[in-house]
């Protein structure tokens, strides 16, 4: 729809889309430049674009060449439907409507305005204060956050900078290692809301090498610009996780071509170091039907995430054998029992479990995360900001009803969620589950002030402690 129609709307339709919000979207726009469809010039190259059906835009020299190709007798349109012409393609606008992504825009770029960082230099929170604003959102990891607070100060640094000098500032990219559940992707999710960078998070497992099924390792770059709202510069400044980073490791004695594992790997290599990547603007695979647009990754911080499971092996393995002769069988019974053994990890235990050296000297900080305990798991229910307690006790103060756990439920809860072994991630459903009936049933009774969660109700073997809003104590469930 061009800008014209929008003005010549009805007064209701302009109201109704004030409430659904289409007003800012079309304010929005204005800052957005078209693509177009044909030589993939944004409008600020290729002057104003004609708009056609299903969100097209050709440029004016685009349309010139095919109406001179037309009146010029080149097309021969009466054989064109019935014949299969090499290198024409007829399209059915039908089928083109589900290929054609609906925001084929790209961020215009403010014309004589220099390139200014996202993160100003003067403001960039100091690694300390990066790390107190984590801490209110991530239980434990004091290692991790530390470590990540201090690289992503320097990304930051140096990208505001730039090159001041001679001296380039090394790229920060990160490997992360530790236990499925211990808060790798909530820390990394944490880190660029708090920065107010775009994140675009993705599971290496999905990516193989170009050409073959799957994703091509240069769409998590596309993710990247959909997260930044097609803005380039800024999506140029933005942080990729690319989790389960292990299950892209070498494969041993295999014959076949290994398109998921050391060749992606190696299809990795210029996208962490830097380089232009031509990506589908508003779509994640490239067709005929998608423009393209470039993207510089130099300053975009890639941080890694793994489990990497049986490294502890592979480490405790190293450190025996680096030991002298002949207390081997000692050490290896102190290795056995200790539980910081991922900490002691070097890129040599790395390169053993499957990782390429040219991979891992592109993620120059590694550090791990420990896995979580019961007492962790107690304070990761209700300690951070956004704690799930807290979000059970807000849903229920909306309806005035106060909602307390006793700490036995707590330990309770944390040791349920432990013996499913997936670190934090079983919480939130194991409350779930106790959950339902009391969100079912509370609403039904207005005479309700508060209910307590007791070990027993989470145990089976009694019920919530429900206090009425005039009189006393009462049980109900189970033990009622
Ligand atoms: P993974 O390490 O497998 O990436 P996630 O980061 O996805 O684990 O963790 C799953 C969920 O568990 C998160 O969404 C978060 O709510 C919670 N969680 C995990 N670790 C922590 C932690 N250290 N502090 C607070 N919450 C955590």
């Amino acid at each position: 729809m061009s800008e014209q129609d929008y003005r010549e709307e009805t007064p209701e339709v302009d109201k109704k889309k004030a409430v659904t919000g289409e007003v800012e979207d079309t304010k929005k726009e204005d800052e957005y430049e078209k693509v177009c469809f044909v030589c993939r010039r944004p409008e600020s190259t290729a002057g104003k674009m004609i708009d056609l059906p299903n969100n097209i835009c050709v440029c004016k020299d685009c349309m010139q060449k095919s109406f001179d190709a037309m009146s010029s007798g080149q097309i021969d349109y009466s054989q064109l439907m019935n014949m299969n012409i090499p290198g024409v393609q007829i399209f059915n606008m039908a089928d083109m409507e589900q290929q054609i992504p609906k925001r084929q825009k790209i961020k215009k770029k403010k014309e004589g305005e220099e390139r200014k960082p996202l993160v100003d230099i003067k403001n960039l929170p100091a690694p300390h204060k990066i790390k107190a604003s984590l801490d209110e959102y991530v239980v434990g990891q004091e290692h991790a956050k530390k470590a990540i607070s201090v690289a992503v100060y320097n990304h930051y640094k140096r990208v505001a900078t730039d090159t001041m000098d001679d001296i380039e500032i090394e790229k920060s990219n990160m490997l992360m290692i530790g236990p499925t559940g211990s808060g790798k992707t909530y820390l990394v999710k944490t880190l660029a809301r708090l920065l107010d960078v775009p994140l675009a998070i993705t599971d290496a497992t999905s990516l193989t090498e170009a050409g073959y099924i799957g994703d091509d390792i240069e769409s998590v770059v596309s993710k990247l610009l959909a997260a930044a709202d097609n803005d380039v510069e800024k999506a140029e400044q933005g942080i990729i996780f690319i989790d389960e980073i292990d299950k892209i490791a070498k494969k041993k004695n295999t014959n076949q071509r290994d398109v998921s594992g050391e060749s992606v790997q190696q299809g990795m290599l210029k996208l962490l170091e830097g380089s232009d990547i031509e990506v589908p603007v508003g779509a994640n695979s490239k067709n005929a039907m998608v423009p393209l647009t470039t993207i510089n990754t130099r300053n975009i911080l890639f941080i890694c995430g793994g489990a990497f499971p049986d490294l502890d092996g592979i480490i405790k393995e190293r450190l025996t054998k680096q030991s002298s002769i002949g207390f081997g069988a000692d050490l290896k019974d102190k290795y056995d029992k200790d539980k910081t053994i991922l900490s002691k990890v070097a890129t040599e235990d790395l390169r053993n479990f499957g990782m390429i050296p040219e991979f891992l000297g592109r993620l120059p900080i590694v550090f791990t995360l420990e896995g979580l305990n019961e007492e962790m798991l107690v304070q990761i229910l209700k300690e951070p900001k956004n704690a799930i307690l807290k979000q059970y006790q807000k849903l229920l103060a909306l309806d005035e009803v106060k909602l307390d756990f006793t700490d036995g439920a707590l330990s309770a809860i944390a040791k349920k969620a432990m013996e499913k072994d997936t670190g934090a991630r079983a919480l939130r459903a194991i409350i779930e589950e106790f959950m339902l009936d009391i969100m079912y049933e509370i609403p039904k009774d207005d005479s309700i002030g508060q209910v307590t969660i007791t070990e027993e109700y989470i145990g089976n073997t009694g019920g919530p402690i429900i206090t009425l809003r005039s009189q006393g104590v009462n049980r109900i469930g189970n033990g009622a």
